[in-house]
């Protein structure tokens, strides 16, 4: 008998000794310790390295929240340079986005606390980017469901995705170290989805690959609050993170004609009340790189010399212009230059 086979006879039989020990008990006699979500949730406040961060829960409207991010590059303040937000109903709560490390998070849950003791139902990522990903743990962890767009699995499965792992654990050390994984999603969402909770009705719109591998956007209906992940980037100049720049100017369109809302909360910077101008700067910035990236392409040009004679006057002096301005350039030169060939 080899040992494998031996352990296996062996585990058979406690196991079958187990099962027919608790069947002579009475269900009164046996004492299940269930684990409440209390216990978890403090069990996450100390497992974390302490992220000492001025966070503000900003309330929007009666029942949504915006956790505002500061503006600047990814790892300044701790990785705290997106938003996510919250909106509190009677059976719970639903997360959007959930910030860029597992300290980040816990500070989120922190101010959510201040405010309801309602559990955490719902994390909605509205897509897979570190900065909006990393905290999502610390809400798996105490049993809220992790709900992302189509495309998310792209960025999860890459190649590079362990080596971009670990170029965070240095950048963002300690906040992002040894204990933050990528969570997988618990469902993902491949076309429009309503869902109710607590009395409120929510819509999941599924916007594709735009911004990134995968987008959605979540409308609160009740408040008319819409999160808009990186769709839109409130008065500063997006990141093109590698999606398609033509598929998300065509969201952009789609969404000027359709919305009504409150408030736009978009995934970076400041709410809007006023989503149609929220829509156009980033609409602008995208149409304009499309436009004098294509020319350059067309006339083939050189990357370094078309980037050198495009004037960029109308958004240099934006915020995030001189950090992320050359790379989306870039991005969009060298996507562009794939569909010329194409
Ligand atoms: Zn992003």
């Amino acid at each position: 008998m080899n040992f494998n086979i031996k352990n296996k006879l062996l585990l058979a039989v406690v196991l079958s000794s187990i099962v027919s020990l608790a069947s002579c008990h009475s269900d009164t006699d046996v004492k299940v310790k269930t684990i409440s979500t209390a216990d978890l949730e403090a069990a996450v406040l100390t497992k974390y390295p302490p992220l000492d961060i001025e966070m503000v829960a900003k309330k929007l409207t009666e029942h949504a929240y915006q956790i505002q991010g500061k503006a600047g590059i990814a790892t300044d303040n701790g990785g705290f340079i997106s938003n996510a937000g919250f909106v509190i109903t009677d059976a719970g709560v639903v997360v959007i986005d959930s910030l860029g490390s597992p300290p980040l998070a816990v500070e989120m849950l922190k101010r959510i606390r201040k405010i309801t003791d309602k559990p955490i139902k719902k994390v909605i990522i509205t897509h897979y980017h570190a900065d909006h990903l990393y905290g999502a743990q610390v809400f798996k962890e105490i049993g809220a469901e992790i709900i992302a767009p189509i495309g998310s699995y792209k960025y999860i499965n890459a190649e590079s995705a362990p080596a971009r792992l670990a170029e965070r654990r240095e950048s963002l050390k300690p906040w992002v170290n040894e204990q933050t994984y990528i969570v997988k999603p618990d469902v993902i969402i491949d076309k429009t989805t309503e869902f109710e909770l607590g009395g409120q009705q929510f819509v999941i719109n599924v916007v594709g690959a735009a911004h990134s591998d995968g987008d959605l956007t979540l409308l609160a209906k009740e408040d008319g609050v819409l999160f808009s992940g990186d769709i839109i980037f409130g008065g500063r100049v997006p990141f093109i993170g590698g999606g398609s720049t033509s598929k998300w100017v065509e969201t952009l369109t789609g969404m000027e004609s359709g919305l009504k809302l409150n408030l736009l909360v978009p995934g970076h910077g400041d709410a809007s009340g006023d989503p149609a101008a929220a829509i156009k700067l980033t609409k602008s910035y995208l149409q304009y790189m499309r436009e004098v990236m294509g020319n350059a392409v067309e006339e083939m040009m050189e990357f370094v010399e078309a980037y050198e004679d495009t004037d960029w006057s109308n958004f240099e002096n934006l915020p995030a212009f001189s950090s992320v301005n050359r790379l989306n350039a870039n991005t969009v030169f060298l996507s562009l230059e794939e569909e010329s060939v194409e």
